[in-house]
């Protein structure tokens, strides 16, 4: 029996059934614009093989001018046709199946040539839209009715259309981005009218045994978003129209709150979902912030949908499904939200992969092979770079005893994981636990490797990450200065008026720790209410008009940094505003451009600019070193002074910049390579 009934039940849609109800949703990898097809292919047939009822590709342009940027992939010849067949033949000998999203960005499409409803610009792009006439939008129509036909000429087993997320056809369906005046504006019986005739003619063209999914915005998150009555009107005319299937979507790009960080709620959103079971006799999927297959299970069990949506979970373990029907849940490498190797390498051009797996979108370049000779390896670090090199070599059949100072695992992400909105991080901890637990890795904790026991390997990994910079501030020796360590492990009292020095990740994440008392991310309620959400059937777009409404914070926090640009400007591409507007909230002060003169009793005293002026005292009871890391290299050191040449891996190595995302990637290579 298994665990999880509902989520691993089939799904019957007349004309085919899906395995189960996990749907991989779609992903932008960037992996289709490198036309290396082999690898496409392989991506997929890997989740295929991994177990999933239906997956859905990254997004695929109907035309040129609907790209989300210039060179946007799309079926628009007979040789992209072919090289889509390679893909769907694979994931079909691997028996699984697979929809190709058609996705018309509008007036996110990041150019000039953009079209939309309305010629209004979008706050996120720079590209005033190009408002389309009756010739215009039946041109878009022609060109999503073309590339549904060709997705099914190469072999997918259906389309998912992009309706939801502020794209194309989201843009026509709310005021605040149609002022047209025509039959495709105005009522909205009037604006809901591209859609619905999107999907009634690509269900003409495609015939009845396909899958349709329609994507639908159910809260935007934006002002003047649709109303609750809206969606269900839209929903029933598309089910009518011919959809097989209606998929979640949670707000709009432009939205202002958060909808897949690490910080939002597990299943945050499913509760909207659920206010659509029963109004259409198609299924419904749900999606958003669910990454183990409890959660999902419960979500089906509490009734808010028919299946479930996965996208950024089955980069992070292809395997998801399987490891879950054998009872293995507890060695699925999880998602923890972060954003770091997926959206935000999408957003920067690069190709996404996974910080808890690096070989995600690299599964023909990063090979895990057994090693044709095993050797003896010591890694020295249970930190994410060392369990990654010692999992990874054990894996290929090398003999790897992991060695740390420490009674625990995870090193740094023990830190991370007391951050309020980083409870995520005690996943991935467990993770580790229970693959070192499974795998052949002798783990020596509370264990001191000394240079001499080292001698005896064939190869020595040395991950014994860092330790805090030096500021070297005059007072820096007063009780009232605390490292960010002490902070976060309860080491020692903080006052109620804090001066945070240094802004980076840790900063940031420091001045968050000192100012809640109780993570909103671990009570669905409190933060819907922090962030502003309300049910969209009380309030437009389910924002609430009074705005966020944030808990006081218990500390007041001065956040410091001696570089004079914004702070925060570094922290992740697609999260580092969360952080800034969740520190705003807050009512932390973030100030750039100041100098350390001193500390003493009253607090810290500082001056601007390169000339020292304005010296000014901040009052503080705490002052916190968040000053960032240098590279513990003592024990490398030590090594090579008696003639043993270690491989230095993570913070070790470097210390500038290191993040969980660099230490594991490395930590891998390095061990795949051995
Ligand atoms: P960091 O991001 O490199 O930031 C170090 C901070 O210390 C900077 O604000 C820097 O700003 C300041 N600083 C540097 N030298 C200093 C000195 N001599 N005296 C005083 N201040 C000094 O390092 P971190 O905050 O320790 O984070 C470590 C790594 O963990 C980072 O790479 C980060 O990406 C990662 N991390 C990320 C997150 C996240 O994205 N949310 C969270 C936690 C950790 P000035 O030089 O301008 O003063
Ligand atoms: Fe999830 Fe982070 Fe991996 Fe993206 S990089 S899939 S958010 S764990």
């Amino acid at each position: 029996m298994t665990s999880y009934p509902r989520l691993l039940a089939p799904l019957d849609l007349g004309f085919t059934t899906l395995k189960n109800r996990v749907l991989m949703g779609s992903m932008h990898t960037n992996l289709e614009e490198t036309k290396d097809w082999n690898r496409v292919a392989e991506f997929y047939a890997a989740r295929a093989r991994g177990g999933v009822g239906l997956m859905v590709t990254g997004g695929m342009a109907p035309n040129r001018e609907g790209g989300v940027f210039p060179g946007a992939a799309g079926l628009f010849t007979e040789a992209d046709i072919a090289n889509h067949r390679i893909v769907t033949g694979r994931v079909h000998e691997a028996g699984g199946k697979i929809c190709m999203q058609i996705l018309h960005a509008g007036r996110y499409a990041y150019g000039p040539e953009c079209v939309s409803a309305s010629a209004i610009k979008s706050p996120i792009s720079p590209f005033p839209p190009k408002e389309l006439d009756e010739e215009g939008i039946e041109k878009q129509i022609a060109d999503i009715v073309t590339s549904a036909t060709r997705a099914r000429e190469a072999g997918y087993d259906g389309v998912e259309i992009m309706g939801s997320e502020g794209y194309f056809l989201n843009q026509f369906l709310v005021t605040h981005t149609n002022k047209r005046t025509d039959r495709w504006g105005g009522s909205y019986e009037n604006r809901m009218r591209l859609p619905v005739e999107v999907v009634r003619r690509v269900r003409e063209a495609v015939g009845p045994e396909f899958i349709l999914i329609y994507r639908l915005s159910m809260i935007d998150l934006v002002p003047n978003g649709s109303t609750w009555d809206e969606v269900v009107t839209l929903a029933k005319a598309v089910a009518r129209a011919g959809a097989t299937i209606i998929n979640t979507g949670i707000g709009w790009h432009e939205a202002r709150i958060p909808t897949i960080a690490t910080s939002v709620p597990r299943r945050a959103f499913a509760w909207v979902t659920k206010k659509l079971m029963g109004e259409v006799s198609i299924p419904v999927i749900t999606s958003n912030r669910i990454n183990n297959p409890q959660t999902a299970e419960d979500v089906l069990s509490d009734g808010c949908a028919d299946m479930v949506s996965m996208a950024r979970p089955f980069l992070a373990d292809p395997d998801f499904v399987a490891k879950a029907e054998a009872g293995k849940a507890g060695l699925i490498a999880p998602c923890i939200a972060c954003n770091q190797a997926c959206l935000d390498h999408t957003f920067q051009g690069k190709i996404s992969t996974c910080l808890v797996n690096p070989r995600a979108c690299f599964e023909t370049e990063l090979v895990v092979a057994k090693a044709a000779t095993p050797l003896k390896v010591a890694v020295v670090g249970a930190g994410p770079a060392g369990i990654a090199a010692a999992l990874t070599a054990a894996e290929r059949g090398h003999s790897v005893t992991l060695f740390d100072r420490a009674n625990v695992v995870g090193g740094q992400l023990n830190m991370a994981r007391r951050i309020p909105g980083k409870e995520e991080f005690d996943g991935l901890v467990d993770y580790f636990v229970a693959a070192l637990a499974a795998s052949e890795v002798d783990l020596q904790l509370g264990v001191d490797a000394t240079t001499q026991a080292l001698k005896g390997f064939d190869k020595v990994i040395i991950a014994t990450g860092v330790i805090p910079r030096d500021p070297c501030i005059p007072g820096q020796e007063r009780p009232n200065v605390l490292s960010y360590i002490d902070v976060l492990r309860g080491n020692a009292p903080v006052g109620k008026r804090v001066v945070v020095i240094g802004a980076g990740g840790i900063g940031f994440d420091v001045s968050e720790f000192l100012v809640t008392s109780e993570s909103p991310t671990e009570n669905l309620a409190e933060w819907l209410e922090e962030w502003g959400v309300a049910d969209p059937a009380v309030a437009r777009g389910g924002v609430h008009p009074e705005g966020p409404q944030p808990e006081p914070p218990v500390r007041q926090v001065t956040l410091l940094q001696r570089k004079a640009e914004k702070p925060g400007r570094r922290l992740g591409k697609t999260t580092g505003w969360i952080h800034r507007a969740t520190l705003q909230m807050k009512g932390v002060k973030m100030i750039g451009g100041v100098n350390y003169e001193r500390i003493d009793a009253s607090g810290l005293h500082v001056s601007f600019g390169e000339t020292r002026e304005n010296p000014t005292l901040i009052e503080a009871d705490t002052i916190v070193l968040c000053a960032g890391q240098l590279s513990e290299r003592s024990l490398a050191d030590a090594l090579i002074d008696e003639g043993v040449e270690p491989i230095v891996i993570g913070g070790a190595d470097v210390a500038a910049e290191l993040d969980a995302k660099r230490a594991i990637d490395q930590g891998t290579r390095v061990a795949a390579a051995l």
